[in-house]
């Protein structure tokens, strides 16, 4: 076994009633208020009838379907898999019935259950899923929400039955047509001399090197910036996300986590930022997010703040394992948490479920989606612009994101942007202060209105606003 793989996971052997009811779900809360329209395969006699084309499919554990067939939908070649009647019109009307000819309840169960990753093996050196091993690298769809795609066609059918318009989600009091969800991952506050102080070491500039060592002893860090990062996301009228780390120590492996401490003076500036709108959230350390030496309980116990939402450090993610240890609630704790913001690819920014709303993970043990929601992370800093990931231009970077961005309008969902404290550094030109400007006022023009995850979950969860 390669260092990196898992053994295979065993088959869960998933009825269709299952997979149905879990699309189903999901289908009317990003429709709200969507008519009683019966919507399934033949043996139900629905109204809405989906041909039924996975086969063996789901009672087996490849990560894999066959290839899908592509059919143009709102002017996008979208991929369709189960799709086994190329040849078909995708609708048909007959009388007051319709009949899709793919079968998009599978194929949408298959990208938003996170399938692939479950039954993949494949886990890359921080023990991730890799986008290379993805159906959207192979298929080349990572910039497409196919599930909205796929939600669309079923809306058309549904509208068609029952003669009412279905409107998509809007998001304040339905006045904007898609949300914006900014983050801010807080690894650092007091490593900003570092790298140029050792570059100055490596050049013998031995007088640079002091003067950065005295700035770093009597002058605050480039990085101890948290109030900075609250006031530019304040100039776009929002409020963000902070996640913090409640561990110092490295990991298992070596990889640090916080160059901080949670102090009584640091805990005082988070609770401040709190009064002011902001959000703290956890950042769950290394290993956390499998249960190995960390645990990702006892931060309110330090922030005296209720806490709802998690993203790991690294995007660390083991399917099999991390979703069990989020939708725990502790006897002892009143910590639950509410969501979660880590699933987006390192590799790529885009769709890692193919979705653009929170969604619900499936429990592939109990074979029903877990309490806690997922919002997609669908850009970090760090992705743009690193050696492992892209290296995109700064001129390149509005250019990529722009037509993601247009995506999730037009499905009503949340852009979810992560940009690293430490990325605020003004020496930083690549990813930096400007290209966040930059992606905010790009939202700002297209008529996001800007959330805090909690405020997310909190309107996503209430009754339906349609
Ligand atoms: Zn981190």
């Amino acid at each position: 076994m390669p260092a990196n793989s898992l053994p295979p996971a065993a088959p869960v052997a998933l009825s269709a009633a299952t997979r149905l009811a879990y699309v189903l779900r999901h289908f009317r809360l990003a429709y709200p208020g969507s008519p009683p329209v019966s919507i399934g395969y033949a043996g139900e006699q629905p109204q809405v009838e989906i041909a039924e084309a996975s086969g063996n499919f789901f009672a087996e554990n490849n990560p894999y379907p066959p290839a899908p067939n592509w059919r143009e939908w709102l002017g996008r070649q979208v991929p369709f898999f189960f799709d086994n009647a190329p040849g078909h019109p995708l609708i048909s009307y007959a009388d007051n019935k319709i009949f899709i000819s793919a079968d998009i309840i599978s194929a949408a169960f298959y990208l938003l259950s996170g399938w692939q990753e479950y039954f993949s093996n494949e886990r890359d050196q921080h023990g991730r899923f890799p986008y290379a091993a993805s159906v959207q690298k192979r298929y080349n769809f990572v910039t497409l929400p196919v599930v909205n795609y796929y939600f669309d066609v079923l809306k058309t059918a549904v509208e068609y039955v029952s003669n009412t318009p279905l409107r998509c989600r809007h998001w304040g009091n339905k006045q904007a047509d898609f949300a914006a969800f900014i983050s801010h991952d807080v690894d650092n506050l007091y490593s900003a001399w570092k790298a140029p102080a050792k570059a100055a070491l490596q050049q013998r500039k031995f007088g640079r090197f002091g003067k950065l060592v005295w700035q770093h002893l009597t002058q605050p860090d480039a990085w101890d910036n948290l109030e900075t990062v609250a006031a530019a996301v304040a100039q776009y009228g929002g409020r963000s996300t902070f996640f913090i780390l409640p561990t110092h120590q490295k990991s298992q492996d070596g990889i640090p986590n916080a160059d901080y401490r949670l102090t009584r003076q640091l805990q005082q500036r988070l609770a401040q930022l709190t009064t002011q709108g902001y959000e703290i959230g956890l950042h769950g350390s290394l290993g956390s997010s499998t249960g190995a030496g960390a645990t990702i309980f006892g931060l309110d116990n330090k922030l005296g703040a209720e806490v709802i939402g998690c993203r790991f450090h690294y995007l660390s993610w083991e399917p099999r394992i991390t979703p069990l240890i989020l939708d725990v609630t502790p006897a002892k704790s009143q910590e639950k948490y509410r969501y979660d913001s880590t699933l987006g690819y390192a590799e790529h920014y885009g769709f890692r479920h193919s979705y653009c709303l929170p969604f619900y993970l499936f429990d592939f043990e109990f074979r029903l989606e877990f309490d806690f929601f997922e919002i997609p992370l669908n850009v970090m800093d760090a992705t743009l612009h690193h050696p492992n990931y892209l290296q995109l231009p700064p001129a390149e970077i509005i250019p990529a994101l722009a037509p993601v961005f247009a995506e999730i309008k037009r499905f009503g969902g949340v852009a979810t942007v992560l940009w690293h404290n430490e990325n605020f550094d003004p020496n930083n030109t690549q990813n930096g202060p400007q290209q966040f400007h930059e992606i905010m006022r790009h939202l700002q023009q297209q008529g996001a209105i800007f959330r805090t995850g909690h405020e997310i979950w909190e309107e996503f969860t209430a009754e339906p606003n349609s």
